[in-house]
């Protein structure tokens, strides 16, 4: 053996001791890409998996018998607004009206936004992702559509540019003028008024998705075509919130224009969703959404696999569904959804870094891919499907620095 070979290979950090580490790259017949033994990471990216003898880091993680997978990926947040809905969420899961005064549905809280001001905003949307990141979320999409006017939706998203500035997780921004027609606006006018943001947002740099909320009594078919072609000619590429309520038949669209992500799919057909698997279309999958909204066709995920999309999944927090954990959005994928643990963690890693275009840097544990991983102070990856309600995060690493330790890290066998 050469000195050469009895040397090891000197990185910033590494992460050892794990029973399992879950790769969940591309390809991994068993979804999870499941191996052993830890996670080199030098200059914010993954120099080795698996196999780490071979590596000295003065910074080491003891994963401690738990289990390593790349950060959770949230596709689909609505992480900025102003105001609570908790009156309205309250009285209706007692099937009775809101009571007077109470913010109500999307137009309540854009008045609840656009009294907000910049500052305020900006710092009840740090709490919520500070949440997030604590949850194992590293990269998180994060849309505008609460303000609904010129300088509302702009300050949305320079509250995203802002926060990716401040906070160590990565966000997503995208342009979503087209969630809701503001009260009294002349549609017409309205779509005519997104269309010139849309190229204003573009030309900014404001975001990289344009996303449309088409559904009876929001945007029309006509109308969504319009606004994603405005997006496509400023740069961003197209989202859709599709069919949640109503069968638009924006399918079709969606497909021709090669949308990055179409997300709700609760009235879509099989037939629609195999021609979004043939156009490579990611469909986002938002079980806490129709569980707060007590929807009465709750997506079945499996159908989107079926179909051959790639699966992504969000917590979709917003002020209806308000909850900031990928766990919970996993448990409920399994439980609610019916999807295999497997199927569930790959949507919110790979899944959800394909939904938002990010599967070339995040999703996965691979060689040259961002360093974002967390650690589970759990033995199996069941236990995130079993336990119910609870934080399983014990360390988050982003871009090879830690970022987050529960404090102290309970051993798995301390909390069995
Ligand atoms: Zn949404």
């Amino acid at each position: 053996m050469t000195p050469q070979h009895q040397q090891r290979q000197s990185v910033d950090l590494i992460v050892t001791g794990a029973a399992e580490v879950l790769t969940c790259a591309a390809g991994a017949p068993d979804l999870l890409g499941s191996t052993s033994g830890g996670v080199a990471v030098d200059g914010g990216r993954i120099v080795a998996v698996g196999d780490v003898s071979g590596y000295a880091a003065e910074l080491v993680v003891d994963a401690r018998g738990g289990v390593v997978l790349p950060g959770f990926v949230d596709a689909h947040t609505h992480v900025v607004f102003g105001g609570s809905r908790a009156q309205e969420y309250a009285a209706r899961v007692a099937g009775l009206e809101p009571p007077p005064g109470a913010v109500v549905g999307i137009t309540g809280t854009m008045a609840a936004t656009r009294a907000a001001g910049r500052d305020e905003l900006r710092k009840q949307a740090a709490g919520r992702l500070r949440e997030m990141v604590e949850h194992g979320t590293t990269t998180v999409e994060s849309k505008s559509g609460y303000g609904l006017d010129v300088e509302t939706e702009i300050a949305t998203l320079d509250t995203n540019r802002v926060l990716q500035q401040q906070l160590p997780v990565d966000i997503v921004s995208t342009f979503l003028g087209a969630h809701a027609f503001p009260p009294g606006a002349d549609q017409a006018a309205y779509v005519e008024q997104v269309v010139q943001l849309a190229k204003r947002v573009g030309a900014e740099g404001l975001a990289e998705f344009c996303d449309v909320y088409c559904d009876d009594g929001y945007f029309d078919l006509a109308q969504t075509e319009r606004i994603l072609r405005a997006g496509l000619d400023a740069g961003l590429a197209p989202k859709v919130h599709l069919d949640a309520y109503s069968h638009t038949g924006a399918a079709a669209l969606a497909a021709d224009l090669r949308a990055t992500s179409v997300d709700h799919l609760n009235l879509t057909t099989d037939a629609e969703l195999a021609q979004l698997g043939q156009a490579g279309v990611a469909g986002v999958y938002m079980p806490c959404l129709d569980y707060a909204v007590r929807h009465p066709h709750p997506l079945d995920p499996r159908r989107v696999l079926d179909a051959g999309m790639e699966l992504a999944l969000a917590t979709d927090i917003c002020p209806g569904c308000w909850t900031t954990s990928m766990q919970l959005a996993i448990q409920m994928a399994c439980r609610t959804g019916g999807l295999s643990v497997p199927q569930a963690l790959r949507a919110a890693t790979l899944g959800s870094a394909v939904a938002l275009g990010r599967a070339d840097r995040v999703g996965s544990l691979e060689v040259g891919k961002q360093a974002d991983l967390i650690v589970l102070d759990v033995g199996s990856p069941e236990d995130v499907a079993y336990r119910l309600g609870r934080n399983n995060v014990s360390t988050v690493i982003r871009r090879g620095r830690v970022i987050h330790e529960a404090n102290p890290a309970p051993r798995p066998e301390e909390t069995r």
